[in-house]
């Protein structure tokens, strides 16, 4: 039946699409695994969440809040918003993909950087639309270059902030010069997945230049510092215009009601949010100058991983460390996709994982002097 010269075509762009690979977690049989590829938080989630997840299965026949109202006023509570401004999605890649579906069409632009996030290249060749990459300077954002990167055509600009896979972050001073310089047609998105572990004094996330802009929103997940990456919870704040247009356009239950409920405990549970963040700032500090004495180059992080740069000595590149390391089960992630063929991007785990990679590492060195 059917020609063979007929046949269903994705649009244009899909297939210049290369899969998204999440970080591994295979070790060899018999070793145990310390999985620090995905930027998971090694205290998991707070007993509060895990609770709210359990009280779940008694309920599973009925269809969730598709308002995702307890989760909403929870966020809404604790950040001091207008719930009217937040919109819950499964996972802050869903709002990602929502945003491009709803503000591109075929042959708009949509401006990353050079380092950036790789869900955004993703979400706009989806939609048939240009990826357009701003380069960094020192593996940061470059303000200068995203602005002289801006066309008719621009319809977003993505600024991950702190970056991942760098960890690098733009003060911001800097992220408001950004929205200065772009006209008030481009959105820009700012996707603060790690704001949380940040604590300096010339970073904010961008909840008040949302309140005070039309064309900016913030994005924030559940998958980092709450523990909850499995239940696949993100959030945006944005203007109201922004919350119903992609109201229109989502799935109608696309929280599910566990993601609901454990969500709305997490966030509510500050004691354990903070817990979280003292322990990263204690253990990447430590690794970062471990790792520095090891004769290896970390870039500075504000998040809750390091970058971790390796010699171009034969034998002791990125691809045999990350070798190495696999045998004795510590799992960091490859970063050649995000332009760094020698790097390895390593989570801050639990104290007994973060010493383990440093011995390891130390052994690895030594063995290829
Ligand atoms: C981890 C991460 C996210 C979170 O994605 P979810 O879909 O919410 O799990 C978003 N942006 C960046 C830059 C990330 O690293």
């Amino acid at each position: 039946m059917g020609s063979e010269s007929l046949r269903p075509t994705p649009i244009k762009g899909v297939l210049d699409i290369e899969t998204y690979v999440p970080g591994k977690d295979k070790v060899p049989a018999g070793v145990k695994l310390h999985k620090l590829s995905s930027n998971e938080t090694p205290l998991g989630p707070s007993p509060k969440a895990r609770e709210a997840f359990a009280s779940i299965a008694e309920n599973l026949e009925f269809y969730p809040d598709g308002q995702a109202t307890a989760l909403k006023t929870a966020i809404a509570e604790v950040n001091g918003l207008n719930p009217k401004n937040v919109l819950c999605g499964n996972g802050s890649d869903e709002l990602l993909g929502l945003l491009c579906s709803v503000y591109l069409s075929p042959g708009d632009e949509a401006i990353y950087t050079e380092h950036g996030f790789l869900v955004y290249r993703i979400q706009i060749l989806a939609r048939g639309a240009t990826p357009v990459v701003a380069e960094e300077r020192d593996a940061r954002a470059d303000v200068d270059a995203i602005l002289a990167k801006v066309s008719e055509r621009t319809k977003i600009v993505f600024l991950a902030n702190p970056n991942n896979p760098t960890g690098t972050y733009l003060p911001f001073d800097e992220v408001r010069r950004l929205h200065a310089g772009l006209p008030g047609n481009v959105l820009l998105v700012l996707d603060a997945a790690y704001a949380e572990y940040v604590k300096r004094n010339d970073y904010e996330a961008g909840i008040e230049l949302v309140g005070s802009a039309g064309n900016v929103v913030m994005t924030r997940t559940f998958s980092k510092v709450h523990g909850l990456a499995s239940l696949r919870i993100g959030w945006m704040y944005a203007p109201e215009a922004v919350v119903a247009a992609l109201d229109r356009v989502r799935g109608p239950f696309n929280l599910n009601a566990a993601a609901i409920a454990a969500g709305a405990a997490a966030i509510r549970d500050r004691a354990h949010v903070e817990a979280a963040v003292e322990h990263n700032e204690r253990w990447r500090d430590w690794l970062t100058s471990e790792l520095t004495a090891l004769g290896l180059t970390v870039t500075p992080s504000v998040g809750n991983f390091i970058l971790i740069h390796f010699p171009e000595r034969q034998g002791a590149g990125a691809a045999e460390a990350d070798g190495f390391l696999t045998t004795r089960g510590f799992v960091l992630r490859r970063v050649a996709g995000y332009g760094f063929p020698n790097a390895l991007r390593m989570t801050v785990g639990s104290e007994e994982a973060n010493r383990g990679v440093v011995a390891a590492l130390s052994e690895f060195l030594k063995e290829e002097e």
